[in-house]
């Protein structure tokens, strides 16, 4: 996809601090960390949001979550974690190519306000 930061980086174009990689998704870290540990889960197929996902889209989003567990010593999350999809202007979503934040490192607060 021309002109997608998130499949840039997973291109190598631009650079990352990558955690892990399979053929199916790319995790690093995010630039700007929300909490002590912040990453980005990204499918490396590109689609903008979840309204776009075909089925094999979402199976591949299905297993990345279902891989997740097995990196939780790699990305030092064993006390815990947080996902976050944000979608669309009120959740402030700025990189359109689907990504799950992760957010660990400290007890958060729930209210997201
Ligand atoms: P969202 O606002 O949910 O679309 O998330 C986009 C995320 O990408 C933000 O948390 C940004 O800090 C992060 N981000 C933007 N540019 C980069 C980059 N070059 N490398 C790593 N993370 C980035
Ligand atoms: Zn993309």
């Amino acid at each position: 996809m021309e002109d997608c930061l998130f499949c840039k980086i997973i291109a190598g174009e631009i650079p990352s601090k990558k955690m892990y990689e399979d053929e199916e998704m790319y995790i690093f870290c995010d630039i700007d960390p929300k909490a002590p540990k912040h990453y980005l889960m990204v499918p490396k197929a590109h689609f903008a949001r979840l309204e776009e996902m075909t089925d094999e889209q979402a199976a591949v989003l299905g297993k990345c979550l279902k891989k997740l567990p097995s990196l939780t010593g790699l990305l030092g999350l064993e006390n815990g974690y947080r996902l976050i999809i944000n979608q669309g202007p009120d959740a402030g979503q700025t990189v359109f190519h689907l990504h799950v934040h992760i957010l660990a490192g400290k007890k958060m607060a729930w209210n997201p306000a």
